[in-house]
């Protein structure tokens, strides 16, 4: 990598970035961000050539280009026409390509259209139907209920993240308040999946320059937790799940990442049913929490430093697996008050025994209730149930603070 010292543009600076950064650091690579100023991952990186302001916002989104190699994202919120434009045609004379592609970025982006095309590649997901904008929102919502029975999931098809874009639908009562709360967006109905648990799968992916694959690789799998639509926790492995179900739900995540384009890691959501079945929830084109316990767990290629090595076009293995037995990954929601969360992270801090190590990560956001401020992420060298059993006080302290 030193002998190209590429610089790599990051369109967003959120926790994501901070930690792309970090693993950035060791390897030399230099990365511009375009974000606020004192966005969490500005916060530890310095570098002249970052730029102030939105990720949405194609002028800066130039700007940034200007001065960088390749550009990728923390983030699919962002202005896709603009990368699609610098792409193809490179800014001031100098060519800048884009990891993962503007059209991976465009599709997910659209959760809606997403879930159709995995669809039609013949993948798993819950049967979902378009919602009228406007004012046929409500005949719409009716005709789904009438389709789906209660409950089911109205989704807005852009823009969500923790949830914050879903509203159950569990009786006609609901319906006049969907429309009051989700009126003005585009949304979409999804049937309810009554799983059994949440999985998810990193993968990495990369293509030759004529956007062949060349290479798909799965990170283990994981469990995912959410509480009031919040994902709280990651188990890997995860618990009581058979090694038939854990292989199945690799192999739709590699399968789901083989259908995209541009190289990177992804992140795959699925729900598996009580009778083994796994469906695709949703693609995050970027490193995504369920991997932040790779950093510890699997220390010579978590997902950021995947992240680096995919968008530069280097050598990655043919295996990423674990260097530890189990580890759990619990987050740190901010609470009422703007220090609820500080005695969760002391407990952390004064975790020591043998076999078991405990990992606290602060992003430098300003605390707020629901926010992600940090995560802890444990390893263990025994079975997953003894390291959750190891990591009870810090459970407990991550629930008092949710209430
Ligand atoms: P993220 O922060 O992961 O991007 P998001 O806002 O995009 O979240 P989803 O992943 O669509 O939201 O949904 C959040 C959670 O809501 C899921 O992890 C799952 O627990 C629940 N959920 C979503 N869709 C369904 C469904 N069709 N049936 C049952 N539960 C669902
Ligand atoms: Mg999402
Ligand atoms: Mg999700």
């Amino acid at each position: 990598m030193s002998t190209k010292s590429p610089t790599i543009g990051l369109l967003g600076g959120g926790q994501l970035g901070r930690m792309l950064c970090e693993a950035a650091s060791p390897l030399d690579v230099s990365i511009a961000i375009l974000d606020e100023a004192n966005a969490p991952a500005k916060q530890i990186n310095n570098n002249s050539k970052h730029v102030v302001g939105s990720f949405k916002d194609p002028a800066k989104i130039r700007e940034l280009a200007s001065s960088c190699d390749v550009l990728t994202v923390e983030i699919e919120h962002i202005e896709t026409d603009v990368l699609e434009e610098l792409e193809s045609k490179g800014i001031q004379g100098k060519k800048v390509t884009v990891h993962p592609s503007w059209r991976t970025l465009r599709l997910i982006q659209d959760k809606y259209a997403q879930k159709e095309y995995l669809g039609q590649q013949g993948l798993p997901i819950a049967e979902q139907i378009d919602i009228v904008e406007g004012d046929g929102m409500l005949a719409s919502m009716k005709e789904a209920s009438q389709k789906f029975g209660f409950p089911w999931m109205l989704k807005a098809r852009k823009g969500s993240y923790d949830g914050r874009g879903n509203f159950k639908i569990s009786s006609t009562q609901d319906l006049d308040q969907a429309v009051k709360e989700f009126g003005r967006l585009s949304c979409y109905a999804e049937k309810w999946v009554p799983f059994e648990l949440e999985l998810a799968v990193m993968v990495v992916r990369t293509e030759d320059s004529n956007g062949k694959t060349k290479r798909i690789v799965p990170y283990p799998v994981v469990e995912t937790v959410h509480e009031d639509n919040i994902c709280s926790k990651v188990f890997m492995p995860p618990r009581n799940v058979s090694a038939a179900a854990c292989e199945k739900a690799q192999k739709v995540a590699c399968g789901v990442v083989e259908k995209l384009w541009g190289r990177g890691v992804f992140a795959v959501e699925m729900f598996l049913t009580k009778n083994g079945d796994v469906m695709v929830n949703e693609i995050a084109p970027r490193p995504h929490n369920s991997g932040h316990y790779t950093i510890e767990a699997v220390p010579y290629m978590s997902q950021y430093k995947a992240q680096l090595y995919a968008v530069l076009d280097e050598p990655l293995p043919e295996v990423l697996e674990p260097h530890v037995s189990s580890s759990i990954m619990i987050n740190i929601l901010g609470g009422a008050n703007s220090d609820s969360h500080h005695k969760l992270v002391e407990q952390a801090k004064k975790m020591y025994s043998k076999g078991t190590s405990v990992y606290p990560h602060l992003y430098g956001k300003e605390s707020k209730p629901s926010r992600k401020i940090g995560h802890i992420t444990l390893t263990g060298s025994g079975s997953i149930e003894e390291l959750e059993q190891y990591a009870q006080p810090l459970i407990q302290l991550a629930d008092e603070i949710r209430q």
